[in-house]
């Protein structure tokens, strides 16, 4: 047997237990396949938090996190009853943002792939998506526009008002930043596409310096330049030409939705939030799926657990470095679409029986344990 590692698995509300179930089965599978111990413990948070210890992320689960190589989060949150308590009460701010800050995650990953048994889902025109889409959006978290001073409000003397944010940026910042994408992208296709707005912002201008140096430690990366706003354009125009799209905090925000149109459902993206590095090239982080916790559909079995699974495809990527297990997950995962198996959310009008959450999940297990 390997070096063991640990995971705390934090399923949240709604949908989170469904679809948390399945993406641990599916690690299960990767341990007993690759001989990878994994000391998996479960956890309450969000609302489940709050009726098991009467807080959405209790000092006890925060310790588990904190003694693990990775969380896998579900999702939090229920609107009626977040609508019941202050703003800072609800399991979003409580848990999950309280978990971001707790471990300086300053980078968010969210990769975006259309399977081209899913097409009919993507909105884009089929010769748009003749050459598919594969890109991982690469968004730097706690620095730009949201968080740099000054950021006030001022009363003028005509009685108007003046409102000022600052995209500010440090050299350490958009280094540590850039490492991630090329590294991500020596695992991928190996070509960054940096955006910014160097012709128009003093912040864009250091970024392209800062990302043409760091550069130079990744001779096997191909780097290009891109304005932000082209970089939008191009996305809906040619979504192949992107491989690692690297972005600053609110161009990254809106870039890495836009992408994620393209995936045809919420159910199919995951997404990681990185912090510092615990090895050569492993990585602390939190994985999730991008959507919420879906109480239209919880509890009745439906919920794609795609993005969870992919999620858990990640921590086995960044933070545990097991890039063969990861890969044959996606293997399993691209198997069991090709045979046709579709949840609701994804199904082609002509396919009379999707199928549950339970369903898919399990396939996926059994394609893992066959795989080669
Ligand atoms: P949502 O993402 O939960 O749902 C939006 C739509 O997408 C729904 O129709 C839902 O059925 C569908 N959907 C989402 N995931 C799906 C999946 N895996 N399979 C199939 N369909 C899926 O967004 P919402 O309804 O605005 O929010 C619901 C709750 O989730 C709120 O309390 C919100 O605060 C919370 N939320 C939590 C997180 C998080 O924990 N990171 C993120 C977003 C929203």
């Amino acid at each position: 047997m390997s070096k063991s590692f640990r995971i705390a698995a934090l399923a949240g509300d709604g949908i989170g237990p469904e679809v948390m179930r399945e993406a641990i089965a599916v690690l299960r599978a990767v341990e007993t396949k690759f001989s990878t111990p994994l000391e998996i413990t479960e956890a309450a948070v969000g609302w489940a938090g709050i009726d098991a210890h009467g807080h959405a992320l209790c000092d006890e689960v925060l310790e588990i996190c904190k003694s693990s190589d990775a969380i896998l989060f579900g999702s939090v949150g229920l609107p009626d009853r977040d609508a019941t308590v202050p703003k800072e009460q609800r399991p979003e701010r409580a848990a999950l943002l309280r978990l971001r800050k707790e471990f300086s995650l300053y980078a968010n990953l969210r990769p975006v792939r259309l399977y081209p048994e899913l097409v009919h889902a993507c909105p884009l025109r089929p010769e748009r998506i003749a050459k598919g889409v594969d890109v991982l959006v690469v968004r730097e978290l706690t620095g730009g526009l949201y968080f740099g001073q000054p950021k006030q409000t001022t009363e003028l003397p005509d009685g108007q008002k003046r409102a000022v944010d600052s995209m500010v940026y440090s050299t350490h910042e958009v280094e540590r930043i850039a490492h991630v994408a090329f590294r991500a992208a020596r695992l991928r296709r190996k070509h960054v596409t940096s955006t910014d707005k160097a012709n128009v912002l003093e912040s864009g201008l250091l970024w392209r310096e800062v990302v043409t140096e760091v550069a130079k430690q990744y001779p096997d990366v191909t780097l290009e330049h891109m304005l932000a706003d082209n970089a939008a354009m191009q996305l809906i125009l040619n979504p192949a030409r992107f491989d690692v799209l690297l972005c600053e905090n609110t161009f990254g925000d809106m870039l890495s939705d836009e992408a994620a149109a393209l995936a045809g459902s919420l159910g199919m993206l995951p997404s990681a939030s990185l912090g510092a590095s615990t090895g050569a090239s492993t990585t602390f982080g939190l994985y999730e799926p991008a959507g919420g916790t879906a109480p239209d559909i919880a509890g009745k079995g439906i919920a794609n657990p795609l993005a969870q699974i992919l999620s858990a495809t990640l921590l086995l990527r960044y933070s545990l470095g097991l890039e063969s297990a990861a890969t044959a997950v996606e293997k399993a995962i691209e198997k069991v679409i090709a045979s046709g198996m579709q949840t609701r959310d994804v199904c082609a009008p002509n396919n009379p029986s999707p199928v549950g959450t339970r369903q898919i999940g399990q396939a996926i297990v059994e394609a893992i344990l066959a795989g080669h």
